[in-house]
């Protein structure tokens, strides 16, 4: 099928055509390190989006220094100052609203539709952040004892380092950068080497809106950029998501230097179909879920699981297959593209050897999305939508992370059944159960051994004024991301005891 432009879809200037794409003490400047990444657009891998290249360790710890020194300013910047830079920051965000959702489809790959989502759900932080003043407030107590008043107050944890993955490129910096900002931190970015320029683009409007210098950085790079950040003596917490086995070695590393860490990993989502589901308003969800963002979601249903008698297992599988049949791999900018490509050649490659994985353990490719017809981009790193059915639990395609549009069919009897299902991978992240019963969603909520839950749809991320995050093999840390939780994250909280001696106190007290 051929696809034609979206009329608003006109290609995003390239802000980033500049190669200086760090900001250290409140100047851009080029990398410095050892390797130069070509940022290749993942429809059409014969564009070069950008040329990115990594800042050198003296570059990483400038950053830092820089940072700690604005923060020393920062913390005692009055709350409502500080606000007024993120009400202006938000401003600034909705007058680029487009520019920024049509940089990430360039850099990330994914529909233009998907990605105006992203930048959406991170501008609900910004939100979230402009009423700081309320949410840092703290507690008291008077009269604990005699004379004697108690009360809690918050402060600033320091230099914050902020480390994303690449597929949420405005949204992830955004559960991110402003609460850690409004609660008065300084802030070092490093967006994800995959998709580092909306990121870096949120850094410079931030920057517009008013922030002195130095309290938000940006530097680039991978693995050693990461490393030289968490590490360094002024970063005091860590803020990181990505893939599960990266957030674990953050983790120990971050904890094994002193530094508060929440780590965000990688998932296996279960969407659970109980024989009362309304099928007809299911599918669209279970679509949405398995193959928006290309499955490149850590919301991501990866694993259906229907339950029921073989006939009612079979009508939900044929159904599902049938729906995803239709899905149309197109450039994220072309109007009636459905399933955008994946982030680039080797995570294409990666997924296709999980399909063969699947094929070799046994279980049976219903639906083959390799090689999927897109004659409008032959060098684009497209996966068509992929269905297995015959998964047991036992096979690693079954436990193990795909990140693409790669879904596992599995069959149940009863709603125990499929819970044990999902309760045996490692993963924690989300679980979704569709149904008409109240009782069952009840012992759903109380059985999964998930952090998120959805009910009757099929990406339950929570919005702005609730935390995000996953349990068990999902998560490293205490804190989840964004919402009340970042707030304890990104503060300290320090507890006053005071007496004052009025006249009547005794004077043999000790305490
Ligand atoms: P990744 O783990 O490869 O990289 C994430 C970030 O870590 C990047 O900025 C990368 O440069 C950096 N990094 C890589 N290796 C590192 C190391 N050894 N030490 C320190 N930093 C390192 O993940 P990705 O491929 O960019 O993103 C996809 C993964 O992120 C998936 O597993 C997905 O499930 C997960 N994810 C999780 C959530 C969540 O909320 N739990 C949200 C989005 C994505």
């Amino acid at each position: 099928m051929s696809v034609a432009m979206k009329p608003e879809a006109r290609r995003a200037p390239a802000p980033h055509a500049s190669k200086k794409l760090n900001l250290i003490a409140g100047s851009w400047s080029e990398g410095q390190g050892a390797v130069t990444r070509k940022l290749l657009n993942p429809a059409d891998t014969t564009e070069v989006v950008a040329e990115v290249r990594e800042a050198a360790l003296n570059q990483v710890d400038a950053a830092c220094e820089a940072a700690h020194a604005a923060f020393l300013r920062w913390r005692s910047t009055p709350v409502l100052d500080r606000v007024q830079v993120l009400f202006k920051f938000k401003q600034l965000l909705e007058a680029h609203y487009l520019e920024l959702a049509e940089l990430l489809v360039r850099e990330n790959g994914k529909l233009l539709s998907e990605a105006k989502g992203d930048v959406r759900r991170g501008f609900d932080v910004v939100d979230f952040a402009c009423g700081i003043a309320t949410h840092l407030q703290g507690r008291t107590l008077p009269d604990v004892s005699s004379n004697v008043d108690t009360y809690m107050i918050r402060e600033a944890v320091g230099v914050v380092a902020g480390i994303p993955p690449f597929n949420f490129p405005a949204m992830i910096p955004l559960w991110m950068m402003p609460i850690a900002v409004a609660c008065g931190n300084a802030f070092v970015l490093k967006p994800a080497e995959k998709a580092p320029l909306t990121g870096t683009r949120l850094a410079e409007l931030f920057t517009q809106a008013g922030l002195p210098e130095g309290v938000v950085s940006v530097v680039q790079g991978g693995k050693e950029v990461s490393e030289r950040l968490i590490a360094h003596p002024h970063v005091r917490a860590v803020s990181f998501v990505g893939s599960s086995a990266v957030a674990e070695s953050v983790y120990k590393l971050a904890a094994q230097h002193g530094k508060r860490v929440q780590a965000l990993g990688g998932a296996k989502n279960h969407l659970i179909v109980l024989p009362d589901a309304d099928l007809e308003r299911s599918i669209p969800a279970l679509i949405g879920s398995c193959y928006g963002c290309a499955g490149q979601r850590c919301l991501a249903g990866s694993v259906v699981i229907a339950v029921g008698d073989q006939k009612r297992q079979d009508a939900v599988r044929d159904a599902f297959v049938a729906a995803a049949r239709k899905l149309v791999p197109g450039d994220g900018l072309e109007e009636g593209a459905t399933l955008p490509p994946v982030i680039g050649i080797e995570h294409k490659a990666k997924v296709e050897q999980w399909i063969e994985r699947g094929v070799r353990d046994g279980a049976r490719l219903i639906l083959d999305g390799r090689n999927p017809k897109t004659p409008s981009h032959p060098h684009g790193c497209f996966v068509g939508a992929t269905v297995f059915d015959g998964v047991t639990s036992e096979m690693p395609v079954a436990q193990e992370e795909v990140f693409g549009p790669v879904v596992n069919f599995m069959r149940a009897k009863d709603a125990d059944e499929a819970i044990d299902i999902s309760n045996r991978t490692r993963f924690g992240n989300s679980a979704s159960l569709f149904t008409q019963d109240g009782a069952a969603v009840r012992r759903f909520r109380e059985r999964i051994q998930c952090g998120m839950l959805g009910v009757n749809l099929g990406v339950p991320a929570p919005m702005a004024m609730f935390s995000f995050g996953g349990w068990k093999g999902s998560f490293f840390g205490d804190l989840h991301a964004y919402g009340p939780d970042a707030v304890d994250f990104y503060t300290k909280k320090k507890v006053v005891t005071e007496r004052w001696f009025g006249a009547e106190a005794p004077k043999d007290g000790w305490v």
